[in-house]
């Protein structure tokens, strides 16, 4: 897998997995990669950070392939997820009815919430998120 920073037409800057360099260039080309904020197609690469972000960690290019994979994946929810801490099981409920407008959110609930949002059949992921470190820049 193969992480690119992509950027639309109307101009947002988002991230997309791919295979290898060829399957990013044929999906680009069947208009099949879509800017989540938005929905464009028209969308270009630009140059890639993640030298520079890999660069002052303890990661290198002799990173485990699992640690590096989970670090981008927190790294992408972070830039991509509005953080509502612990309101999460209300902001969440509150998108389900219609209260909020639609948005990808991360945060924190108890169990009880939870189940409270399984049983209103609300759609949520848990994942194992280190926590973050003391100076995020
Ligand atoms: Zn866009």
């Amino acid at each position: 897998m193969i992480a690119y920073d992509l950027k639309c037409a109307q101009g947002h800057v988002f991230e997309g997995w791919f295979d290898d360099e060829a399957s990013f260039l044929s999906q680009q080309k069947q208009g099949l990669i879509a800017c989540p904020i938005c929905n464009e197609v028209s969308v270009e690469r630009i140059p890639s950070t993640f030298a520079i972000r890999s660069a002052g960690a303890a990661s290198g290019p002799e990173a485990p392939p699992a640690e590096a994979v989970a670090r981008r994946l927190v790294d992408f929810i972070r830039h991509h997820f509005e953080d509502v801490g612990s309101d999460f099981a209300k902001e969440a409920l509150k998108i389900h009815y219609g209260v909020s407008s639609p948005r990808n959110i991360r945060g924190s609930s108890t169990p009880q919430e939870e189940e409270t949002l399984r049983q209103e059949g609300v759609d949520f992921v848990k994942i194992p998120v280190p926590a973050p470190p003391e100076s995020d820049a």
